[in-house]
């Protein structure tokens, strides 16, 4: 049984764009700074919290401080132009609708939605697409519940930025909890549902009951693991561990448990300050108390975690607390992508230099690892063949699944940053999986469930094969 913890009382509240100028650490920078980060929060979603705000950043070594980068806005987000016209705006007091526009013009131009996720993953119910649902790949559901659709504290590199930002075509979310449970009942293929968003658990315990309960009844054997996408171990960790909301969620887990099913909760930790705290321990602790395995991810972020001692001590903490590392994503071709930008080749070295470093119960993790519009594309290696550096690569899923697991070959190079950057090895026009990807993108071509073409494909609109196949026609 799950004890009520002895503190109490911790209630969460969220500091927003508009507080920023009476937060004591803001009023500390210069005009210059602060003028900088309320022209940034105008484009990019701002959220806080006082944990995150106290417990998380030191305030003496801002601004390199990871966490500090991580969440407040910095002037480099934005290109020249655009942070100067917002600087202006923000500086004469410009009125709010007038500065919307502004705003929202230079979100479009940031590529809100990468690698098709809109556009091609959204399955089917009865002819209509299920708005809130991404099937991708056979065996896993990813579901946004409608009030899901937050986070305790926003990432400044997040690839789901669009979604708090109020832009209604680019919303990603559900209200449709019985057509999920539908679609869900009718794919037997289906053996991992993943709950994410924003982040589930802002949600109250007993919406979340509402998505994950009758999944414990018949009819849904064929669903056995219960995924929990969540940063709250890192931005609000009492969620787990403080009231009556932290009990019933736990009860949750164990309710889960006992229906001989695995509730897995997928954590997102960027950093190891994150894992340093007693009250973060304490949630993992209770977490795995009520059944709950702890599997953790996040991406390599240029002046958040781009070194491999950060990668090799969080691994390092996350296994001693019964953590399994799970994958290090390459962050997406999206939103500030510039300023947080790592290129594949020195990806690959932090995440090689990082796993000889720690024990073997910590080389789960896999990395560098794209979501990309084929599949999971993960970066194994170099290679040299007749005297050429040469990337190794495999697909770790599939949108086809014959594809997965067949290593292949990309030309080397320090500068590239995402798939579509890549150079087939061997002067082939195409990686092999290009041609049979574009025939079930195409209207028509693809599985029953995908329904939906892209008007405006960024993916394959910026890729280089394509630019080349054009050029040749
Ligand atoms: C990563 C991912 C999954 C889950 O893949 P696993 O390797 O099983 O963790 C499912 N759907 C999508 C769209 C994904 O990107």
């Amino acid at each position: 049984m799950i004890e009520s913890s002895s503190q109490s009382g911790v209630r969460y509240r969220a500091i927003l764009r508009h507080e920023l100028p009476s937060l004591p650490q803001i009023q500390a920078l210069d005009a210059d700074e602060r003028l900088a980060m309320m022209a940034v929060s105008a484009v990019l979603p701002f959220r806080v919290n006082q944990y995150v705000i106290e417990e998380l950043i030191d305030w003496d070594d801002i601004p390199d401080d990871p966490i500090y980068q991580l969440t407040f806005p910095q002037h480099d987000m934005l290109s020249p132009e655009d942070l100067s016209v917002m600087q202006d705006l923000v500086r004469r007091d410009a009125p709010q609708d007038e500065l919307q526009t502004a705003a929202r013009k230079i979100r479009f131009r940031m590529n809100p939605q990468p690698d098709g996720q809109k556009e091609y993953n959204v399955p089917c119910y009865q002819g209509e697409p299920i708005q809130g649902m991404q099937h991708k790949y056979d065996d896993t559901v990813l579901y946004f519940p409608r009030q899901g659709q937050t986070c305790h504290a926003f990432c400044t590199y997040c690839f789901r930025w669009a979604q708090f930002i109020g832009e209604k075509d680019l919303r990603f979310r559900s209200g449709e909890t019985d057509l999920f449970h539908a679609y869900l009942s009718e794919h037997p293929e289906v053996s991992d549902v993943l709950f994410t968003g924003g982040d589930p658990m802002v949600m109250r315990s007993k919406h979340l009951r509402a998505c994950i309960e009758p999944l414990l009844s018949p009819g849904f054997e064929h669903v056995r693991q219960i995924r929990i996408g969540t940063k709250a171990i890192s931005w609000w960790p009492h969620r787990f561990v403080h009231g009556e909301e932290a009990d019933s969620f736990l009860r949750l887990l164990e309710e889960i448990r006992a229906a001989g099913k695995l509730p897995a909760i997928m954590a997102h930790f960027s950093h190891p300050v994150e894992l340093s705290t007693p009250v973060a321990q304490e949630a993992i602790r209770r977490i795995q108390d009520a059944g709950g395995v702890i599997r953790t991810q996040a991406p390599l972020i240029r002046h958040v975690n781009d070194s491999a001692s950060i990668w090799a001590e969080m691994w390092t903490r996350q296994v001693a607390l019964g953590c399994i590392p799970y994958y290090m994503f390459v962050a997406r071709d999206t939103g500030p992508k510039e300023y947080f930008r790592v290129p594949l080749a020195r990806a690959l070295r932090i995440y090689q230099r990082a796993a000889r470093r720690v024990s073997g119960l910590a080389r789960t993790v896999r990395g560098p690892v794209m979501s990309a519009l084929p599949g999971k594309a993960h970066l194994t290696g170099t290679v040299e063949i007749q005297g050429r550096k040469l990337f190794s690569l495999q697909l770790l899923r599939g949108r086809n699944p014959a594809w997965e697991r067949r290593p292949f070959f990309s030309k080397y190079d320090e500068e590239s940053a995402w798939l579509t950057d890549l150079e087939p090895a061997f002067g082939e026009r195409e990686f092999f999986y290009r041609k049979e990807l574009l025939k079930m993108l195409a209207p028509g071509g693809g599985k029953d469930r995908l329904p939906v073409r892209a008007e405006r494909d960024n993916t394959i609109r910026n890729s280089h094969e394509l630019q080349e196949q054009q050029k040749n026609r």
